[in-house]
């Protein structure tokens, strides 16, 4: 089914859930009307972008009229693998409420529905054309002990609004890491050393990539994903996510 009928599809289906039981927003739990889709109006306009100014490099609010072509006082001295950071918004108030939300197993389709806003964000601001769409590999066992995983709902979401493909096996995680908040910077890189690997180099060979999380904080993880598909001959990546968090 191409994506326009499975548009469709979802639309019918959403008008027939509004006979048969009301149907609410996804983030707030309010009524929705007879044209909204998953998410209120009022929730939509809020996660629009924020007019702050960001780090052209890797996202962190800045002050104003701060030249980050190099980057700003928070990522100039780190390496990355990646070219760049984008995000739809910063990881506070009702914003990071919906985050947190997509975490659980009813949350797909919301992190379906916030990945597509982060995909008209990404299209309407940058000029990279990836060849496909990836995300953060989850070890085989979390995945199924979660049931979802919500960083691949959020790439779906991003690659239907590219209309460009997802593919999800393009590394693995080859081991289980430790949660990697709490852990200072230098235990984080100690924590992924070695904990991906390419599944199909001639996959990633030549190729630019657009690798989706959900929120960046260090960028310790994008970094470490970013580094192996540098490695096997990709051309060029990009990050996108939903949130840059405050911390480091
Ligand atoms: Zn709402
Ligand atoms: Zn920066």
């Amino acid at each position: 089914m191409t994506n326009h009928y499975a548009k469709m599809a979802s639309q019918w289906l959403q008008a027939g859930l509004h006979v048969c039981a009301p149907a609410l927003c996804h983030s707030c739990d309010n009524l929705l009307d007879y044209d909204e889709i998953w998410l209120c109006n009022a929730c939509r306009e809020s996660f629009q972008p924020p007019i702050d100014p960001k780090c052209s490099r890797c996202n962190a609010r800045v002050g104003p009229h701060l030249d980050t072509n190099d980057g700003c006082l928070l990522c100039k001295k780190d390496h990355f693998y990646f070219e760049k950071v984008v995000s739809l918004g910063f990881y506070q108030g009702q914003f990071k409420d919906a985050i947190l939300r997509i975490k659980h197993l009813q949350g797909e389709q919301l992190a379906r529905t916030l990945g597509a806003l982060l995909g008209a964000h990404f299209s309407g601001t940058q000029g990279f054309q990836p060849d496909f769409i990836t995300c953060i590999p989850v070890h085989w066992w979390k995945r199924l002990i979660k049931g979802h995983n919500q960083t691949e709902s959020i790439a779906l979401g991003v690659a239907d609004e590219l209309k460009k493909p997802f593919v999800n096996s393009v590394l693995r995680k080859v081991r289980h890491t430790a949660e990697q908040s709490g852990l200072l910077p230098t235990e984080r890189r100690k924590n992924l050393r070695n904990a991906f690997a390419p599944a199909s180099k001639s996959l990633i060979q030549g190729k630019q990539i657009l690798l989706v999380d959900d929120v960046l904080t260090t960028g310790t993880t994008a970094n470490q994903v970013a580094k192996v598909l540098m490695s096997a001959g990709a051309k060029k990546v990009v990050v996108a996510v939903l949130a840059r968090s405050f911390g480091r």
